[in-house]
Order: C-alpha cells, then sequence, then structure tokens
C-alpha cells in the first residue's frame, strides 16, 4: 500500500555524499574528531569548535533532512532530541500534554524537570487525543503508534487542532521511522525520535534527531544542544550514519515479516490479545492506512500469564531477550517489567530481518513451549 507522497525519495540518499565529491575524496564518510578547526583571523561561519559544529555530523544530519524532508538537528540520543524540543518550546507557566501511554521517560522528564520551573504537565491517553480539547496548552507532544501499547492519532486533525488553539506540536516518530509516516507533512511542528532503533538497526549506538521546517524552532534546539552540550559523539554519529545507508531494505523486511507473523499470531490460539497496525480488524488499521506509508515492525502480544510470556520471551532462539527494539535482530520484552501501565502477561516483539518462514517456526515453537 506504499504511497509515494508518504516517503522520501530514497536513491538519491545513497548518493548525498557522493554526488558532492571532489576527485580524490573518500567515498565513505570520514570520522572527524577533532575538537579544534584551523581559525587563523576572524570566524566566518566556518567550524570553530566541536561542540558547536562537526563534519560526522554535518552530513548525517543531510542524510536525516532528506528523510524528514526538512532541517534536521543530530542528538546523542533520542532523549537528548526530546528534551531539546521540549526546552526549546515551553516557558514557566507553560501547559504541556504529554501521552500517559508514550515512551514513560519523556513523561518523567516532564515531571522530574519541567513542573519544577513552572509548567503544568498534563497527561492522556494516545487514543483519546483524536476527541481535540487542546485550548490552553501551549505545547502538545504525541506519539503514534504509540509505545508499546500501538494506538494512534490521526496527526494532522491533532496539529491542526493544536495550532488553531495557539498551541505547539511535538511527534515522537521512533516507532515507524520517516520510511512509515512524515508527521511534518501533516502539520506537525517538530518531529523528534530515537535512532537508537530501527533508523540505527544493529543495536550498538544510541542516537535521536529532530527536525523542524519553522526556523525559529530550529534555532532554539540548536542553541540548546550547544549551550547544554548535548551533542552526539562523531563514532555514533558515523556508525548512524552507516546504519542509514541500509535503513530501506531492513525496515522493509522487517515490515513485511511483522504484517506475515501479525497474521498469523493473531490466529494462534496461546494469543489472547494482539496489536498490529496492519492488521484489518486492529482498530487503529484504518488511521495507519490513510496516515502511513508502512504498518511498522511492532506487535503487541498478550498471551495467556506472566509465565508464559517469560517462557515465550525466554525460550525462543530467534529472540533475544531484551529491552529497546529496531534492531536487525528480532527482541521482546514485557513492558510490565518496566511499570508500563500493560497486562503482565503483554509482550512487545520487535521483528527483525531473519528469513521469516525460519522465524515463524522458531516463535509458534516458543508459543507452544
Ligand atoms: C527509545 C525511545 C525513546 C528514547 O530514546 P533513547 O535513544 O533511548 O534516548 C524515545 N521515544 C521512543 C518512542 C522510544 O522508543
Amino acid at each position: 500500500m506504499s504511497d509515494s507522497g508518504k516517503t522520501p525519495p530514497l536513491g538519491g540518499l545513497l548518493h548525498l555524499r557522493g554526488n558532492a565529491l571532489d576527485k580524490g575524496a573518500p567515498v565513505a564518510l570520514p570520522i572527524t574528531t577533532s575538537s579544534m578547526y584551523h581559525l587563523p583571523g576572524l570566524p566566518d561561519g566556518s567550524d570553530f569548535y566541536g561542540r558547536a559544529g562537526n563534519p560526522t555530523w554535518a552530513h548525517l544530519e543531510h542524510m536525516l533532512a532528506h528523510l524528514e524532508g526538512a532541517p534536521c538537528l543530530a542528538f546523542p540520543s533520542g532523549m537528548a532530541a526530546i528534551a531539546a524540543a521540549l526546552f526549546a518550546t515551553v516557558t514557566s507557566g507553560a501547559r504541556l500534554l504529554v501521552p500517559s501511554d508514550g515512551y514513560y521517560v519523556t513523561r518523567r522528564l516532564s515531571q522530574r524537570f519541567l513542573a519544577n520551573l513552572g509548567v503544568t504537565v498534563e497527561e492522556r491517553p494516545t487514543a483519546s487525543y483524536t476527541e481535540g480539547g487542546f485550548e490552553g496548552f501551549d505545547v502538545v507532544f504525541l506519539e503514534t503508534p504509540s509505545n508499546p501499547g500501538l494506538d494512534m492519532v490521526d496527526l494532522a486533525a491533532v496539529a491542526k487542532a493544536v495550532r488553531a488553539a495557539g498551541g505547539i506540536t511535538i511527534a515522537d516518530n521512533t516507532t515507524l521511522t520517516p520510511l512509515g509516516q512524515r508527521p511534518l507533512d501533516l502539520g506537525v511542528d517538530i518531529v523528534v525520535a530515537s535512532d537508537t532503533k530501527a533508523m540505527g538497526g544493529h543495536s550498538d549506538l544510541l542516537m535521536g534527531h529532530a527536525a523542524s521546517r519553522n526556523e525559529d524552532l530550529m534555532q532554539a534546539m540548536e542553541d540548546w544542544r550547544i549551550m547544554s552540550g548535548s551533542i552526539p559523539g562523531p563514532h555514533a554519529a558515523w556508525l548512524l550514519h552507516r546504519g542509514l545507508e541500509t535503513l530501506e531494505v531492513r525496515y522493509a523486511r522487517m515490515c513485511e515479516s511483522a504484517g506475515l507473523l501479525a497474521e498469523r499470531l493473531a490466529d494462534h490460539p496461546a494469543v489472547k490479545m494482539i496489536r498490529y497496525p496492519g492488521l484489518t480488524q486492529d482498530p487503529a488499521h484504518q488511521l495507519a492506512k490513510q496516515q502511513c506509508a508502512s504498518f511498522g515492525f511492532l506487535i503487541s502480544l498478550t498471551l495467556a500469564s506472566e509465565e508464559k510470556a517469560e517462557t515465550f520471551i525466554n525460550s525462543c532462539p530467534l529472540i533475544r531477550p531484551a529491552t529497546s527494539f529496531g534492531g536487525v535482530h528480532t527482541s521482546a520484552e514485557r513492558r510490565a517489567r518496566w511499570g508500563d501501565e500493560v497486562s503482565p502477561a503483554f509482550v512487545r516483539l520487535s521483528v527483525g530481518v531473519e528469513p521469516v518462514d525460519e522465524l515463524w517456526e522458531a516463535i509458534s515453537a516458543s508459543l507452544h513451549a
């Protein structure tokens, strides 16, 4: 169902650097680890200090900007990007809305630090964002599909309603990546993401990014990055750049396998509940079809009991029991172990790139274990 209007052009992504090279320059991206730059005379916009700029991040940001269709800033983690977006937008006395069922550290950051600065933090389940009621909110943070419940909201409708009420929207797009959904195209003001997940894809780095078409918001987030020192290391930036070169093939395989596995899991007697936006019976399916270019690689499952869930996760040779998601290796965990408001038998399954028939065989054997 891929719709070219919902996805960035991908052929050019792999040649962004190559097409701008001088003869004799390395085709692979060099890692620049310098804190100092050669700077005789007056500063004139060149790189001048490692906290303010770095050619390895600059090229990574060029690729990320291509994916988002907007200027982009790289951060050392998803939370660093989220913090930049929040600190760039909220002020003392502001009202901030965050999802009660989204990534939990966003809520914790808001309650632990922003509330102390005079920000009123309110929470609402993702599914109820659809009901509107954004009057009086200065910043509305949303996450769709939400992690881990996979509820969705209509980004265009929320962005429009929040803007009409005078607020700013920030969307966490980690779960689908820009290949699955482009919130800025739907009117959202800032998109943030953890590139630790599918964007990096190999479970060997932490990174994040923020993008916006609003120059003032970009300037504020860049100032935050320089002044707070929340900067990516050149090595992690380089690894993420390398991961992005294979994002399209990894993501396509992961989503296709997830779609197939979801169909089979939905019919499996050991599965009591399943959420996957690609299933026609899923409450988010109609919205997902209209809003997204793909249905993602995350599946939420509820099994019969906590014990069954633990056995499933820990006995399957093709599942890594681990927190986090989006890697080439299939992984899973019980989110209740971190206090998410889900059943103790709830499992978040992140589908990797293993051959899908082998994966299904291993998964169904573990469900019977
Ligand atoms: C993992 C995650 C984050 C945080 O990202 P880090 O890279 O771990 O800082 C934020 N939002 C969502 C939806 C995530 O899954």
